[in-house]
């Protein structure tokens, strides 16, 4: 989930953003708003260089703020060429998988510090993340909270927080997820992880991805079984030997917390209690 953070600061995004602007006097508010900008993205990135960005809070924003970095990000961010080339420049730290689901595609940038409340970080670039649509239009306005930062936040790699559990004895495909808040993140950490499964619909996305991981996985079996017929401990080993190797490859490949990984932990620890010879006939 941490990505290296974009090595532009928000002044050098403004270098190449701002002499586009035509009307004077927006340029005017623009080069006024300055020195409240600058000074709120220092503050921004103190915060991350002390690791307290969770203590950080928005300095005031005068008449137009709001308005004008509202306008500032659609326009001069999103809507111009050199723009776009920074937007180009923050989808390459993670151009294949959203960082906040590990399942969707970025096409979106996401204002961690959702910028309805925090004006001032509408173009700081680190507070700018790849994002799928589905993370991205899910989380709305922020709701009043700030997301994990996926520069920042590095704690988020040193534990295994998301946890998958059987919500149906007897149908292994139907997981639940949540957070481990007993997983050695702090409460206020396990509070963010749980804001960000809950904004973001996690839980459902995350279940009906397991779903279809389980079966992919029954068909994996099927095929193995019919190639060579295998029944009782000998396909239990197989099972064993498919779940394990699998799960250390999606582990080595997207970390501790990626869904499937969750999902693979509670099949390796249930493996024994699944009927896998009555989900995967052999085929004659
Ligand atoms: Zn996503």
């Amino acid at each position: 989930m941490t990505l290296s953070p974009p090595r532009l600061s928000g002044f050098d995004l403004r270098l190449a953003c701002t002499p586009g602007i035509t009307d004077v006097e927006r340029l005017h508010r623009m080069r006024w708003h300055e020195s409240a900008l600058a000074a709120e993205e220092r503050a921004f990135r103190r915060s991350v260089d002390a690791g307290i960005l969770r203590l950080f809070r928005s300095g005031p924003v005068g008449e137009h703020g709001v308005a004008d970095m509202k306008w500032y990000y659609r326009n001069r961010l999103i809507g111009s060429v050199p723009g776009k080339n920074i937007i180009a420049d923050i989808y390459a730290l993670s151009p294949e998988r959203c960082p906040f689901c590990q399942a969707g595609t970025p096409s979106t940038l996401e204002h961690m510090f959702p910028k309805a409340l925090f004006p001032w970080l509408a173009v700081e670039p680190g507070n700018l993340a790849p994002a799928c649509k589905d993370c991205n239009l899910d989380r709305n306005e922020g709701n009043g909270h700030s997301s994990p930062n996926v520069y920042a936040d590095t704690w988020i790699s040193d534990h295994i927080w998301l946890t998958a559990t059987s919500a149906n004895s007897g149908d292994p495909a139907h997981l639940f997820f949540d957070i481990d808040a007993g997983c050695g993140v702090t409460p206020t950490q396990a509070e963010l992880l749980r804001t960000h499964l809950n904004e973001r619909k996690l839980r459902n996305r995350y279940r009906i991805r397991a779903k279809q991981s389980f079966s992919d996985l029954l068909s994996d079996i099927r095929e193995s079984r019919r190639v060579r017929p295998m029944a009782g401990r000998i396909l239990e080993d197989a099972v064993e030997d498919t779940l394990t190797s699998r799960l250390s490859a999606r582990t080595a490949d997207h970390g501790k917390n990626y869904w499937e990984a969750a999902a693979l932990r509670v099949w390796v620890a249930d493996f024994r209690s699944i009927d896998w010879e009555g989900l995967t006939p052999a085929v004659p």
